[in-house]
């Protein structure tokens, strides 16, 4: 059975999993609009193809890791009509966090030409991705999903099937409405820290070992300098982007005012984060939401 993946949106985090995909014995066929991301991915084995169409010739798998509904969109369905050249056997995996709405608009028009898709996106930011041990949230057909497993193992630790199609989205962004709140909520804490003379350091260590404790805290703390290799000690560069935290936390929002749900701090976080975006923030990481605590006012 041929191991050919085709993977399509090489950034922050599609680079490092498609450079463990060929770490883990397949080939691997990339495409990215840009041209330096692909050059990178080539370093680390990826074959570079000069289109998506191209990218997808013999491939078993098709991966997306895409920034938005627009691109998913356009590169399967409207624009580069992707779907029209994937092989009849291949399996579509949508990494991408999009709309729930996308992904079954995705899973329907695949059906239609004979071809399986599922959603899944990913939890576990770029050190995950990196390290291989990303969180799969999967939407689809069950055995769809089980046929993806043995790819998905080479990029991630956690695989989890959570319902029909676009039931993996709807995972992913309750997650990252919850990340956005911790993250928010933990810089506003470090900031009163130290604005009331405490080491960020020593409070950090405080919180992870008392009732505050939380994965922002633990893992990406926002404070520069108080963790190393996280984006808010390399200028918040790198990361996840202000801009696709705000786009995760509309999905959230549209999610809820169509459950008729309410999430007064998903709302909040909603407006914070797009503010932030705003002042010229939109790609920097988003634990850069500490600068909006730390800017001194007056
Ligand atoms: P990114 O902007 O670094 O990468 C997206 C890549 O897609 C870019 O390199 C861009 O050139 C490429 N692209 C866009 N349109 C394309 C097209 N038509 N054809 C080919 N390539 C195209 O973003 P990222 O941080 O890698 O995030 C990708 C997705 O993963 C987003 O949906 C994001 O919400 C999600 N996500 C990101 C993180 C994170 O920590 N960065 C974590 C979990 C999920």
């Amino acid at each position: 059975m041929s191991k050919t993946v085709a993977f399509i949106g090489l950034g922050n985090m599609g680079g490092p999993m498609a450079a463990n995909l060929v770490e883990a014995g397949f080939r691997v066929q990339g495409y990215d609009l840009s041209e330096d991301l692909l050059n990178a991915a080539a370093e680390r084995g990826v074959e570079k193809a000069s289109s998506a169409t191209n990218a997808v010739a013999g491939a078993r798998y098709v991966i997306t890791m895409l920034p938005s509904d627009a691109a998913v969109e356009s590169v399967y369905i409207d624009g580069t009509r992707l779907l029209a050249h994937i092989p009849e056997d291949a399996l579509i995996i949508d990494c991408s966090t999009v709309s729930s709405a996308t992904s079954k608009r995705l899973a329907t028009q695949a059906k239609q030409r004979g071809l399986r898709a599922i959603d899944a996106p990913v939890s576990g930011g770029v050190a995950g991705a990196a390290a291989g041990t990303l969180s799969f949230m999967c939407g689809g057909d069950a055995e769809d999903v089980d046929s993806a497993r043995e790819l998905l193992s080479a990029m991630g630790a956690n695989i989890f099937h959570a319902g029909a199609a676009g039931a993996g989205q709807t995972a992913k962004i309750c997650n990252n409405m919850l990340l956005a709140i911790h993250m928010a909520g933990t810089a506003e804490a470090l900031q009163l820290g130290v604005d009331n003379g405490l080491d960020p350091k020593v409070l950090s260590e405080i919180m992870l070992k008392s009732s505050g404790a939380n994965w922002s805290l633990e893992k990406y703390n926002p404070m520069p300098g108080v963790m190393e290799n996280v984006p808010a000690s390399r200028d918040y560069s790198g990361g996840f982007q202000v801009q696709l935290m705000s786009k995760d936390l509309r999905l959230a929002q549209d999610t809820a005012n169509a459950s008729n749900s309410h999430t007064p701090l998903g709302s909040l976080v909603h407006n914070l984060f797009g503010l932030h975006g705003k002042m010229g923030n939109a790609g920097l990481d988003f634990s850069s939401i500490q600068q909006l605590f730390s800017r001194k006012i007056g």
